[in-house]
């Protein structure tokens, strides 16, 4: 079982700040914003290149709800996924990083310097 299951299984605890049916939000260990929760479906998915279009119907509008409890819906986020090595996944079960609470940075993002590819 992967460690996100085992926190919708309430096998190991997690600050949860919204719950539905079928997802679940909780704050990130390692915040890397003011605000920083971890947005999840409790099915296990593995990454964003498996998720139904259904389950990312209920993931937009869980979101929403949350941004607003959260009162960022006004202010403004970002919703990130990582998907994959490139991408810098590191829990191999679905989740929106949402980030708010401050102005966000925009940053150089590779590795590689993407003047090189033009
Ligand atoms: P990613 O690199 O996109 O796979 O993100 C995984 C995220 O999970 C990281 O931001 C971690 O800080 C976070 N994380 C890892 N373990 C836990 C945990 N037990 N509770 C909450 N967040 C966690």
């Amino acid at each position: 079982m992967c460690l996100f299951c085992k926190i919708v299984d309430k096998k190991i605890p997690a600050n949860i700040e919204l719950e539905s049916d079928d997802f679940m939000a909780f704050h990130d260990i390692n915040p890397k914003a003011p605000v920083h929760i971890l947005a999840i479906p409790k099915l296990h998915v593995d990454s964003f290149n498996e998720v139904s279009a259904q389950t990312m119907g209920g993931m937009t509008a869980f979101i929403q709800e949350l941004t607003k409890k959260l009162a960022i819906d006004k202010s403004g986020y970002r919703v990130i996924t990582n998907v994959g090595e490139n991408g810098g996944q590191e829990v191999k079960h679905l989740h929106w990083h949402v980030l708010g609470g401050s102005k966000l940075k925009w940053d150089h993002l590779a590795d590689a310097d993407p003047k090189d590819f033009l």
